[in-house]
């Protein structure tokens, strides 16, 4: 056997892969599914995902909430919170919530100078994910989105293995400081029409108005024959 030439073969092969790998990044193939409606026959499903978890304050809300409805959800976690918190991962986990990559530190300036940045935050957050509930995630959300990122970030992103996923519907609790009301208010706005709504929603220490809009968004969607699910 020549060595040489199965290292050739070995090395054109992973290229032929990268490349294809791009390619289906470049159609949004990575994005965990599709964000435009589904079909007619598909049922009509909310993805309920948080950011910027845990928190002392807000997050076990959130699970009590998701709890007492029967509701999982997906979490979109901060590393550098999580770490201090690890009690709150592991309830998620055993709840049976997903628990996905966010961050480790959330700093925009720090993961998104280059790729080789941003994969080793995906990685560190991974590595606290992995520390706590025995295994890592391929699932991620791009702090701030992946609208208007740089190509070379998603390619970095999805060529390192992860699913990506954005939303299409949002409590706004991150911009607007209202009470439970105003968030369902928009989150029912946003959402208006869509068949599949991945909606956006924060488990951060100020968004004290968050739990009480999810326990009302989650009745809202079942009147309105939605089944909720996780990414
Ligand atoms: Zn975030």
């Amino acid at each position: 056997m020549n060595r040489k030439y199965f290292a050739a073969a070995a090395a054109i092969l992973a290229v032929a892969f990268a490349v294809l790998w791009i390619a289906y990044g470049r159609n949004n193939s990575t994005e965990a599914f599709s964000l435009a409606s589904a079909s007619a026959q598909t049922p009509k499903t909310v993805y309920l995902t948080f950011d910027d978890g845990p928190s002392d304050r807000v997050t076990p809300k959130i699970l009590d909430v998701l709890d007492e409805e029967n509701v999982k959800a997906t979490f979109f976690i901060i590393g550098q919170q999580a770490e201090r918190r690890d009690y709150l991962i592991k309830r998620e986990a055993e709840s049976g919530h997903t628990v996905a990559v966010h961050s480790y530190t959330h700093n925009y300036s720090e993961i998104y100078s280059s790729p080789r940045s941003l994969i080793a935050d995906i990685d560190r957050c991974n590595d606290v994910i992995e520390s706590i509930t025995g295994k890592r995630s391929d699932l991620y959300r791009f702090p701030g989105g992946s609208y208007g990122l740089r190509e070379e970030l998603i390619a970095a992103a999805a060529g390192h293995g992860m699913r990506y996923v954005d939303w299409n519907a949002s409590t706004r609790d991150a911009e607007c400081p209202g009470g439970a009301g105003q968030l369902f208010d928009s989150a029912v706005a946003t959402s208006a029409g869509l068949d599949r709504v991945v909606l956006l929603s924060h488990d951060s220490t100020y968004k004290t108005s968050t739990p009480e809009a999810t326990r009302r968004l989650i009745r809202y969607y079942r009147e309105n024959g939605y089944t909720f699910d996780v990414l």
